[in-house]
């Protein structure tokens, strides 16, 4: 692609309400708009990111087992009465349709999913299964700061398991705790795992994927021995500087985080109130037994720029960068301008992912630019660079320039990329 065709350039401006640095990075970087508070336009190079972070949460889910489906965004209002939510969940969006039906606009899905299992699993023959989707969400915040941290309408990956048992259950919760261990993994995202145990399973009955970072609204107690990590809000009486309850040596301390990805074992609730029943071997009829796991696909865009950033922009781990090369041409002598060019539609063909900055601008606007959009991998053709026969190569992460002969270059990205 090249960038002087590119639809959303950078831009100088921080907007006014912008207070976290992700949030400035992302805009600034031409990734995202703001439409109102809380609504956000997905731009080209916002939109990359967030179809590569999708595409390998679906590709981890799919090594698991799981099964991808969609379900509305729009539920009749009927569903959410069954389980009585109708009228407990504050950020709930109700409207009357034309037609004079109640509806609301999905900030979850159990109540679908369960209508599904009403209807279709009706024997332990058709158990286990796990569903899961990614799908836009709504809750109607009262205030929505923060970029995409704190939406109203996001994309979150949302996926239930369905059990005859608990041995099931447990078995389900530990296959979904995996993949998502994989996904952070390759997204290039740390996380630090926060359990809660009720002691009434097998194991603990939710994981917390917690990206530790000064902008997150949660407070989590952290183990400074053993990494330990425990919810703030559900650790009863602990405080700043206790000992360690899982190894007894390190102390805790509290750190900010923001909440990737939730998995959790809900049992019956939601099949009992909505009666989604099974056949079980014995020929009892019996509520089927569910879990439920989730990512803020959105979300985590801004939790990758907010943790993965420098004084001059956005870093991007390989696996999600909108890009994977940023070629710069610099100067307007032709033949660099013709080896640019040459060398771009080398590396397209080759199959790299390529964003050229061919526009007649300063080195100094083309290399701020580079910086702030963040791309892995920047190379620069200029008449320096051609004396030698070579390309100027820098990684986004860190280390210094490198020149590298045209013909040993396809190697050395081959590599980094592999
Ligand atoms: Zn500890």
């Amino acid at each position: 692609m090249k960038y002087s065709k590119f639809f959303g350039k950078t831009q100088k401006e921080v907007p006014k309400d912008v207070l976290i640095r992700s949030h400035e990075y992302l805009v600034r970087g031409g990734f995202i708009n703001q439409v109102a508070a809380g609504l956000y336009d997905f731009l080209p190079l916002g939109f990359l990111v967030l179809s590569k972070l999708d595409r390998i949460i679906k590709e981890e889910l799919s090594k698991k087992g799981v099964q991808h489906l969609l379900m509305p965004f729009v539920h009749p209002a009927s569903l959410w009465k069954e389980t009585g939510r109708y009228d407990k969940i504050d950020v709930l969006l109700k409207f009357t349709s034309a037609r004079g039906t109640d509806c609301v606009l999905a900030p979850t899905h159990e109540e679908t999913v369960t209508d599904l299992a009403r209807k279709y699993l009706k024997t332990y023959k058709d158990l286990p299964v796990i569903l899961n989707q990614n799908q836009w969400k709504y809750r109607d915040e009262m205030r929505a700061t923060g970029g995409l941290l704190r939406t109203r309408e996001f994309l979150m990956q949302d996926a239930y398991s369905f059990d005859c048992n608990d041995v099931g259950l447990d078995e389900n919760f530990k296959k979904m705790s995996e993949a998502y261990h994989a996904i952070f993994e390759r997204i290039g995202l740390d996380v630090t795992v926060v359990k809660a145990d009720s002691g009434t399973m097998g194991g603990s009955d939710s994981e917390e994927f917690m990206v530790l970072a000064d902008a997150g609204e949660d407070k989590i107690l952290i183990c400074d021995k053993c990494d330990y990590g425990m919810n703030l809000e559900k650790a009863e009486g602990m405080s700043d500087g206790d000992l360690c309850t899982e190894c007894g040596k390190g102390n805790f301390k509290i750190v900010n985080a923001i909440e990737a990805g939730h998995v959790f074992k809900l049992g019956t609730c939601y099949a009992e109130s909505m009666k989604a029943y099974f056949v079980d071997e014995d020929g009892s009829s019996k509520p089927v037994i569910m879990g439920c796991y989730g990512i803020g696909i959105s979300r985590l865009v801004a939790s990758i720029a907010e943790v993965s950033n420098d004084e001059n922009g956005l870093i991007w781990p390989k696996n999600v960068a909108p890009f994977q090369i940023n070629l710069l041409s610099l100067g307007k002598e032709s033949e660099v301008l013709e080896k640019a060019e040459e060398l771009y539609g080398e590396l397209v063909g080759e199959g790299f992912e390529v964003l050229y900055d061919d526009r007649d601008e300063s080195a100094g606007k083309k290399f701020a630019d580079s910086d702030l959009i963040g791309i892995p991998v920047r190379l620069i053709v200029s008449k320096r660079s051609l004396e030698a026969k070579s390309v100027e190569l820098k990684y986004r992460s860190g280390g210094d320039a490198m020149m590298i002969a045209f013909d040993d270059l396809s190697g050395v990205l081959q590599k980094f990329f592999k």
